[in-house]
């Protein structure tokens, strides 16, 4: 038995890097077909175990357990779907201009980081179209994030950028035209990503076989490319998982009256008094209201 990881997945194909160096195509051993249709199928990240049999034939025997997994709920109460493996950051990517910084979406990006217990990290990028510091940066680093200003066309922030790449797996996701594309394809130049090739595209509108890939960097680290990971609900997010997802109500929420209070309107509300007080910055506040509102009941 061999292993390796699963680096990329089509129509029930999956292309593994063997430990060895070596790349492979295999297919699922009939238990784990059975499982992949129950939900729980090998992902684009998983360590798994690969049998090459005589006759060439090469299949997945076992998949190892998984350190993280990213999962999205299908709208509507659909199955949840796990869409990545062993992924270790999110690396939230929003440009200063063009298009509009939207402190709703970065929001909600990092509240699906903090749910599926992945790093989120921010990445501000188009800072050679700023002057200043970055919007945002303050509030996110008082939260405790990281945040990295950059620019792929100047070549501000890459080093540290590429610091945090070239270790595990991240997941790079933002709004198109962002700049993800253009910040891998500067950091490892023979890359090639066409501009604009990264996650969202292929996934916006097609219904068809969810693909995704691992893309190696030189350096080591491995950078998920998984359609539909852009997508705008929060991905089976429970409301009350989702206090929890906002570093600011953690020192608070234990002075609550209420066990289980949703901070939104109870008497003796510890998060809605520090809001009340100007400690809780309102536009996260707000994104609280909002994400409250979208999160499935449960
Ligand atoms: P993606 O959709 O997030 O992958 O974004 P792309 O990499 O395709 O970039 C979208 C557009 O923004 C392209 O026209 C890029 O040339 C441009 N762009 C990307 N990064 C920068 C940057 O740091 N500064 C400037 N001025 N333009 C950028
Ligand atoms: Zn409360």
């Amino acid at each position: 038995m061999l292993s390796g990881r699963v680096h990329g997945s089509e129509g029930g194909v999956y292309r593994i890097l063997l430990d060895s160096g070596e790349e492979v195509s295999a297919s699922l051993r009939g238990r784990l077909k059975r499982e992949a249709r129950t939900g729980d199928k090998v992902v684009v990240g998983d360590e798994v175990a690969v049998l090459i049999d005589p006759d060439g034939s090469t299949t997945i025997e076992a998949v190892r357990p998984r350190l993280t997994q990213v999962v999205r709920g299908g709208p509507g109460g659909r199955r949840p779907k796990v869409v990545a493996a062993n992924v270790e950051r999110l690396v939230i990517v929003g440009a200063v201009v063009r298009p509009e910084l939207r402190q709703t979406l970065l929001d909600r990006l990092l509240v699906v980081g903090e749910a599926n217990g992945l790093e989120p990290v921010v990445v501000l990028n188009k800072m050679d179209l700023w002057e200043g510091p970055p919007p945002l940066a303050g509030l996110y680093r008082r939260l405790g994030y990281r945040v990295i200003p950059t620019s792929a066309k100047d070549g501000t922030g890459l080093d540290s950028l590429k610091d945090l790449l070239c270790s595990g797996i991240s997941a790079m996701v933002g709004p198109s035209g962002a700049g993800k594309s253009s910040l891998l394809n500067a950091i490892q130049p023979g890359l090639s990503l066409r501009i604009g090739d990264l996650s969202e595209k292929q996934g916006r509108g097609r219904h068809t076989t969810v693909s995704g890939r691992l893309i190696p960097l030189d350096c080591g680290g491995l950078v998920a490319d998984t359609p539909g990971f852009s997508e705008a609900g929060i991905w089976g997010v429970e409301r009350r998982e989702l206090e929890r997802c906002f570093p600011e109500f953690a020192p608070l929420r234990d002075g609550c009256r209420f066990r289980g209070c949703t901070h939104l309107h109870e008497p003796g509300c510890r998060v809605g008094e520090a809001f009340q007080a100007g400690e809780i910055d309102p536009d996260r506040f707000e994104s609280y209201r909002v994400l409250h509102k979208e999160a499935e009941r449960g």
